[in-house]
């Protein structure tokens, strides 16, 4: 692997969280930079040409916006900003996949994670920092809740990797797998997904976004009735109340039975499944029983099931099965009819697989809060 430490020059997000008094144009959805345009005497179309700049190009310097007038630009340089989370560090593991540690610009460090030819090119990035979650055998949910993050702040990540890949002119897929519960951030996690989908900005559209949730089911039930659903990827982890309680908290609340149901009345594209994610915990839940009463659970809907055989780490009470009990438990659901893949984790060299978004201290001094987490894995579904 190897790291590259990025020194700033200024102009990212810490320097802008200073100049709060001016719009950060880096938080508006379209209709919203029209209105804003409006507000300053401006013709809204203006706002397409901002988003070009902002998001297919990088520039966010309201100056080197030439289509611009002058008036314009010095209008928007007096009264707006556009935040961008400013790059620490990237680390690159030996299959390509790159983890970029982000600074938001109150000071708060998250991470995004590239994952080159999977066979797609992939940008896993988060939605809150930490996560309130506490799934047993995650470690972004050790960490708990910080805060959530803006839609600008999504996007924004997004924005920043293409920059930095020169990605901005290619296609690429987005999993909301990072750290955090996107459905506990819903407002501000779809206004994101709609600012990336802006046909004169980066344009990704919601067949190439996959969204992964703990499974919050009003939320889920919420999902249906937008105009830009993504993909949905559930993590089930358990087969049974009781061993989805004691592993998914969350499902105190929202029970497996409910969610099941949830799943079963989303509408899906055609030729479109749900991805149910299930961590593989050694002698927990990977038993033929588990198999089998998994294969019950998923087998009447339009289902994929995604394999996580565990990424361990410090203070997660479980162990990674076997590759022979992984691979056991596949042919067990594929002899049922279903589609089965294993995650095989990428990144992990540089703890940028699933789970092991780790919580790398809790510096408190001002420059260098808390850090990360991050996980990922490959096939997204
Ligand atoms: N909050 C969302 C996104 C989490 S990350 C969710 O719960 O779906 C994506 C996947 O990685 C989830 O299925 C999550 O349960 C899984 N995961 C978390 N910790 C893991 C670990 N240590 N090993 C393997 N997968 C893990």
């Amino acid at each position: 692997m190897s790291v590259t430490n990025v020194t700033q020059s200024g102009g990212g997000a810490a320097e802008e969280s200073r100049t709060e008094s001016r719009t950060n144009v880096g938080e508006l959805e379209l209709s919203e930079l029209e209105t804003l345009l409006r507000t300053l005497g401006a013709a809204p179309f203006h706002a397409r040409q901002i988003y070009r700049w902002v998001y297919r190009r990088g520039v966010t310097n309201f100056e080197a916006m030439t289509d611009l007038s002058r008036a314009l630009r010095s209008r928007l340089s007096a009264t707006c900003y556009v935040s961008t989370p400013d790059l620490v560090r990237t680390e690159q593991s030996v299959d390509g996949t790159t983890k970029f540690l982000l600074r938001l610009a109150d000071g708060r460090d998250i991470e995004s994670v590239y994952i080159p030819d999977t066979p797609a090119q992939t940008f896993c990035v988060s939605t809150q920092v930490g996560c309130a979650m506490r799934c047993a055998f995650c470690l972004t949910g050790k960490m708990g809740l910080t805060r959530h993050l803006t839609a600008g702040e999504i996007a924004g990540q997004v924005r920043r990797l293409a920059g930095e890949l020169g990605m901005f002119a290619r296609a690429f897929n987005i999993v909301l797998m990072g750290m955090g519960e996107p459905l506990h951030n819903y407002d501000q996690t779809m206004k994101g997904l709609r600012m990336l989908a802006t046909t004169q900005g980066l344009a990704v559209p919601a067949r190439r976004v996959t969204l992964s949730t703990v499974g919050i089911v009003p939320a889920i039930e919420r999902l249906a009735s937008e105009p830009l659903m993504p993909n949905l990827a559930i993590s089930l982890h358990a087969t049974t109340e009781e061993q989805r309680d004691a592993l998914v908290p969350l499902n105190q609340r929202y029970s497996l039975a409910s969610l099941v149901e949830a799943c079963k009345r989303i509408p899906l594209r055609r030729r479109s499944r749900i991805t149910f994610e299930y961590v593989l915990l050694e002698g927990v839940n990977d038993t033929p029983a588990d198999a089998r009463r998994l294969g019950t659970l998923v087998g009447g809907l339009k289902a994929k099931v995604n394999l996580l055989p565990l990424n361990e780490g410090p203070g997660i009470p479980f162990s990674r099965p076997s590759d022979e009990r992984v691979d056991a438990f596949a042919r067990a659901l594929a002899a049922r009819g279903l589609t089965v893949s294993v995650r095989k984790s990428r990144g992990r060299d540089i703890r940028a697989a699933c789970g092991q978004l780790i919580v790398e201290g809790q510096r408190q001094s001002p420059g260098q809060r808390l850090a990360i987490l991050m996980d990922r894995g490959q096939d997204q579904g």
